[in-house]
């Protein structure tokens, strides 16, 4: 398009040499332009999924009706867990996401890469874990910047605000929370909830949160235990989970293919 756009007036006031000279040249500008142009373009906007009209942030793009599991953070002192419990999810035939804070996950690349390869989705749960809203913008950015790089946004706490959509969607993330949080962290005098109560919480969660809804629990927690009486449930009750299609890479679809 560029390269067609011509200015004729322009051109008939040159001198014959010169008009030579010029149409000689034109082609070559324009493959110069258009080899420029279009790399610029799509690249930004391949880096830029802007979350669509109707983006409901608590399903993550989930419009599948089956309810997708998600997993945070990291089993502290445990680190091969996560691809264990990967694996378990993977021979039901089981997609999870997991979110992983990425200070823990950076050390251990291979976790990651088996979840990818067991058909997993990894999501970016920051750096470090803080509250966003607490920090600069520019400390914001970073945290965002440094997490597993991914399409998908789990803010720590679930702690996000206008400027942190907005951070998120100009680093190429759509933000990600939940529909059924299991609260698995929070027991009593510092414990955690057993598998018993978890699966109680989930069980018992409204129809319209595990339709196409999305579960939290904690890799930390008892929550990958619970996992397997939770997925028998959620399927008594009638429900299907995200499917395991095979392995996945960094971009997280909108909407997800469960
Ligand atoms: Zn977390």
């Amino acid at each position: 398009m560029i390269g067609a756009r011509r200015r004729p007036q322009e051109e008939s006031r040159m001198p014959g040499s010169r008009r030579r000279a010029r149409s000689r040249l034109a082609p070559a500008l324009a493959a110069l332009v258009l080899a420029l142009v279009p790399t610029a373009v799509p690249v930004q906007a391949a880096a830029k999924p802007k979350a669509p009209a109707g983006y409901d942030h608590h399903r993550c793009g989930n419009t599948s009706g089956r309810v997708l599991l998600t997993l945070d953070d990291w089993s502290y002192g445990d680190d091969d867990r996560a691809v264990t419990v990967g694996r378990s999810l993977q021979r039901k035939g089981i997609r999870a996401a997991f979110f992983l804070v990425n200070s823990y996950a950076s050390r251990y690349p291979k976790v990651a890469a088996a979840l990818h390869a067991q058909g997993h989705w990894v999501g970016n749960h920051t750096w470090s874990h803080p509250h966003l809203r607490q920090l600069s913008e520019r400390e914001a950015r970073a945290e965002i910047r440094g997490g597993v790089d991914s399409t998908l946004l789990r803010p720590p706490y679930g702690d996000f605000g206008d400027r942190e959509t907005r951070l998120a969607e100009e680093l190429g993330y759509r933000i990600c929370t939940w529909t059924v949080d299991t609260r698995d962290w929070e027991g009593p005098d510092g414990t955690f909830p057993g598998t018993a109560a978890l699966r109680a919480t989930v069980r018992d969660a409204p129809a319209a949160d595990k339709r196409s809804g999305v579960v939290l629990g904690h890799l930390f927690s008892h929550f990958p235990e619970a996992l397997p009486g939770i997925i028998d449930d959620l399927r008594d009750q009638g429900y299907r989970l995200c499917r395991n299609t095979g392995p996945t890479t960094r971009v997280i679809p909108y909407p997800l293919n469960c």
